[in-house]
């Protein structure tokens, strides 16, 4: 047990893979779970399983790109709960890897808008109670491709800007009880990717020709990442970014040398 009773945890995107993995382990560790999600299906699939596990839930229609539906789920959540103590702004979306000249327009705007615009509207939203109540724990979910390129012209920048915004809020809220921290998750084999896999878009061997661990991460992986960043224990954890990456970040030059 790393000291979530009966807290308040709300997960953006909790409705399936990495997001759906962190709102279960939360709940392992005896959180109450909030899900803010656009995909009303997926969201009460997990709130099923948290349910089973005897822990409260509550499942929110929101989308973190609208301020004015991330005001009214949170305004639901102080209702049934009446404070929060975790959120975790993990709902994403990417693109195609493709050359910036190749990559529709479109897509500047609608990632930035869930990934970057996201992350800022429920921290500040939520930011504002837990500052309010002097206690509380942020984890974004960034990406690898935040920290190394990769051909993601949209994506990868974005998520440089999540880290970023994640030391600036550390640095803000440090004396108000408040802690801001990102993961950088590596290839994680969600069901999406193995679908990538299956359907011959992705190949796997690929990939992992460029992790050094030789293994995919599971969405648990970044669970237990997330639970260990919201520990009480971890009080003195601020404004960093952990990369759960099976050392794809550490690539850098090492086969430049001709060594595996
Ligand atoms: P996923 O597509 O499996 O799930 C995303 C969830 O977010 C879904 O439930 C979806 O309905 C929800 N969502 C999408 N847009 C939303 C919006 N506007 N408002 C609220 N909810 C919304 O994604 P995933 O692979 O589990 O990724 C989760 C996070 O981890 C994302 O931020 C992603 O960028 C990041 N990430 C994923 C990987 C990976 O390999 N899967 C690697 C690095 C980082």
């Amino acid at each position: 047990m790393v000291g979530l009773k009966e807290k308040v945890a709300v997960v953006t995107g909790g409705g399936m893979g990495i997001g759906q993995a962190i709102a279960v382990a939360l709940a392992q560790e005896g959180a109450n779970i909030v899900i803010f999600d656009i995909d009303m299906e997926a969201a009460k699939e997990t709130a099923c399983k948290i349910e089973d596990m005897g822990q409260e839930v509550l499942v929110c229609e929101a989308d973190v790109s609208k301020a004015p539906s991330v005001d009214k789920a949170t305004d639901q959540t102080l209702e049934r709960f009446g404070h929060i103590d975790i959120l975790i702004n993990n709902a994403g979306i990417t693109h195609p890897a493709v050359s910036i000249l190749d990559l529709d327009l479109e897509f500047l705007d609608k990632v930035t808008d869930v990934d970057l615009k996201g992350v800022y509207i429920c921290s500040r939203r939520i930011g504002k109670e837990m500052v309010g109540r002097q206690s509380g724990v942020i984890v974004n979910i960034s990406s690898v491709t935040a920290l190394t390129p990769v051909p993601l012209v949209v994506y990868a920048p974005v998520k440089s800007a999540v880290i970023m915004l994640t030391r600036i809020l550390a640095r803000d809220w440090a004396q108000k009880g408040v802690r801001v921290n990102a993961i950088a998750p590596g290839y994680i084999l969600t069901p999406l990717l193995q679908g990538m896999f299956d359907k011959g878009l992705r190949n796997p061997d690929t990939i992992l020709s460029h992790v050094p661990m030789k293994k995919f991460i599971m969405p648990s992986d970044i669970a237990d990442a997330a639970v260990f960043l919201c520990s009480e224990k971890e009080r003195f954890i601020t404004g960093v970014t952990l990369p759960v990456d099976a050392g794809f970040s550490c690539e850098g030059g090492w086969k430049a040398y001709g060594d595996e």
